[in-house]
């Protein structure tokens, strides 16, 4: 059945270099980078909105973000700066940067709010005025955290492995590595606490997960003033000034190989859209589910798509009433299951 709901076909009979589905951060900025290049990019996404979790709504007119709440890593120099700046970013975002201690973490029965504060010696500080007996298992953690980090190449936007002592541990898991700088169940639930930003799970999340985004929020957190799809906004105006085309209402529903090769994909209003190059920015099951290729053993198919899925998670936008002494500010609750650390 074909919706009526669809952006006029402007992609009949062209032939791309490379056609993308997804306009998430990771789609918008591929669409961008390659666009930039002079590539002739084509971006598809089923949703009214560009975006994906960059999308916001509005109510009562407070702005909420969606997805993503806060960044980490755009100071000048440090490593998303450098990415944002290079897609063009970094001259038109409107940003903040968070409080020092960007998180608090509460714990249930306990009064106590926990701080995690940018910078190290902020972080570190922090930690040991809550807990003065720990300064010790504090600074081991942060000494692992920044160990684990230097060992990603890419993280630090170097091509050269050689240049550093790669990371070997791959297994080791957050909640020992975690257990193994603190006995004091306490901090460990702090130093876990927002481990919703990945999705931390006990018994199956690596430390190296955990460290290399709690690094860049403590390195420098920052909001986005007026919501996070601005990034989006300034991503698909870049896009199309760099002669890419994206569409809205298009949703992919299939990703066809001929001959060995992927040559073009389908929507769901039965266009054909053909390329050289395809990318596919949508979930890896999802995209398996849609792309008919002999290519693709059923064994791998099975595997891929019978991966544990994350965690969920369930947020509740709230607007208080303005009364004098109270702002007017939203809370954000997510309701979680099945993480450590608390
Ligand atoms: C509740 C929550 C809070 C978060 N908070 C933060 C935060 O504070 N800071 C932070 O840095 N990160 C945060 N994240 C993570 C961040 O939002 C994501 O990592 C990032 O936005 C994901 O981008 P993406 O490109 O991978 O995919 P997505 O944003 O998932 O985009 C995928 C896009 O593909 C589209 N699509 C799917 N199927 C098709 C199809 N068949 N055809 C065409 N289009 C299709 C979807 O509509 C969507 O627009 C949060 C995530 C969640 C869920």
């Amino acid at each position: 059945m074909f919706s009526t709901n669809f952006a006029p076909s402007m992609t009949t009979g062209k032939k791309y270099d490379v056609v993308i589905t997804g306009s998430g951060l990771g789609g918008l900025l591929c669409a961008n980078l390659l666009a930039m290049r002079g590539m002739k990019v084509c971006l598809l996404e089923k949703n009214k909105q560009f975006g994906g979790n960059l999308q916001t709504f509005s109510r009562d007119k407070q702005i909420f973000d969606t997805g993503v709440h806060y960044i980490g890593g755009l100071e000048k120099g440090q490593t998303l700066y450098q990415v944002f700046k290079y897609a063009g970013l970094m001259e038109q975002l409107k940003i903040e940067q968070m409080d020092e201690r960007f998180d608090k973490i509460l714990i249930e029965n306990d009064d106590q709010v926990y701080g995690q504060a940018q910078g190290y010696t902020s972080f570190q500080n922090n930690l040991v005025g809550a807990f003065p007996d720990e300064r010790e298992g504090i600074v081991a953690y942060c000494n692992k955290i920044k160990e684990v980090c230097s060992s990603f190449p890419l993280y630090n936007l170097t091509l050269n492995p050689s240049t550093a002592e790669l990371y070997k541990g791959n297994n080791e898991s957050a909640a020992l590595v975690i257990a193994s700088c603190t006995q004091n169940k306490k901090l460990q639930a702090v130093l876990a606490g927002n481990n919703l930003l990945y999705a931390g799970d006990i018994n199956t999340t690596p430390f190296h997960v955990h460290a290399l985004i709690v690094n860049s929020y403590i390195e420098s957190s920052w909001k986005c003033i007026g919501g996070g799809s601005q990034i989006a906004k300034i991503l698909v105006a870049s896009i199309r000034k760099n002669g890419g085309e994206i569409f809205r209402n298009r949703a992919v529903t299939s990703i066809k190989e001929e001959e060995g090769k992927i040559t073009h994909v389908v929507t769901e209003d039965g266009e054909q859209i053909k390329g050289s190059y395809f990318i596919s920015n949508i979930h890896p099951a999802a995209t398996l589910a849609i792309t008919e290729s002999a290519l693709l053993k059923g064994l791998y198919k099975k595997r891929i798509v019978g991966l544990n899925q994350s965690v969920s998670s369930f947020s509740i936008h709230i607007v208080l009433e303005k009364r004098p002494s109270l702002m007017k500010t939203a809370i954000t609750i997510f309701i979680k299951r099945g993480r450590f650390g608390n």
